[in-house]
């Protein structure tokens, strides 16, 4: 008999990254897979880093005060707790469990990432994503755009033993996130229990990384544990995921820009005229058209 996944051909494998314990925004403690002093960024993508898990007490939670964007993409997915946004245009959103944000800074954003008064006050759970995107030279001084999911909109189907595929953006085992993303991404989250098992497809020539950030998967018959960012390489071949106990996974592709990289604290450009420009502008008021 013969099995159509055995004829499949499989991406190859082409390494782990092991992500850095690191303090961020107002004094939050992440785990960061990039950028590092060994991995910069791994094309389209930018940044990830994990907020928490951690349990603030009354008083104790923290975020990232008023900062501006420029050049790139921040995409914001709580798993637990409560984000709230506002942004120099007046706009002001919460994220909440199972949310996502995806914001497209453009031209330039400048904005607050705080828990909601609620949580300062109460305390809480914590834990989410934060995923920076890059744009191509040709979109990076593009109007900021805002795009918002609770987790009720997010598009899933639940695996054979149980687990439950999220897709926020692109297509993942047959489903397609909501988000409309400015170059081809896909983003996806992976809760999978013990017998669960998913096929990836990503095309050809896109960048192709699972993040595990709880348990541990296999993936294209290579073990995942927590903390760590499995790598692809860019060339053909589908992305097997199974688990034979209890996983959290993200899943992230991207078509590579392949253009140069200038990046400064919040602003990712080309160049570093293109850097300074960003810094001038913001100093005199006129990063936010
Ligand atoms: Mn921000």
């Amino acid at each position: 008999m013969s099995n159509a996944n055995e004829s499949r051909k499989l991406r190859p494998f082409g390494g782990f990254i092991a992500a850095q314990r690191t303090v961020e925004g107002g004094g939050f403690v992440v785990r960061r897979p990039f950028p590092t002093s060994a991995v910069d960024h791994i094309d389209p993508f930018l940044l990830l880093d994990e907020m928490g898990p951690v349990v603030y007490g009354p008083g104790e939670a923290v975020g990232a005060p008023e900062h501006p964007h420029r050049g790139f993409e921040t995409v914001t997915y709580l798993l637990h707790g409560a984000m709230e946004h506002r942004d120099s245009s007046g706009g002001v959103g919460v994220i909440t469990p199972g949310g996502v944000q995806w914001m497209t800074a453009g031209s330039g954003v400048v904005h607050s990432e705080l828990p909601p008064e609620a949580m300062l006050l109460a305390g809480g759970k914590m834990h989410g994503f934060q995923l920076w995107v890059n744009l191509p030279a040709s979109k990076k001084m593009v109007a900021p755009r805002y795009q918002g999911y609770d987790a009720e909109e997010i598009e899933s189907k639940v695996l054979n033993f149980g687990g439950v595929l999220k897709v926020v953006a692109g297509e993942v085992d047959g489903v397609h996130g909501k988000v409309h993303t400015t170059t081809p991404v896909t983003y996806a989250h992976v809760e999978l229990r013990e017998g669960d098992s998913l096929t990836w497809s990503p095309e050809a020539s896109h960048t192709a990384l699972v993040h595990v950030f709880d348990g541990e998967v296999i993936v294209n018959n290579e073990i995942g544990v927590d903390g760590h960012m499995m790598v692809f390489e860019r060339t053909e071949g589908v992305i097997e995921i199974r688990c034979e106990s209890t996983a959290s996974v993200l899943l992230l592709g991207g078509e590579p820009l392949n253009e140069p990289v200038a990046r400064h604290g919040p602003f990712v450009m080309n160049t570093h005229a293109e850097i300074k420009q960003a810094f001038e502008d913001y100093q005199a008021g006129k990063l936010v058209q």
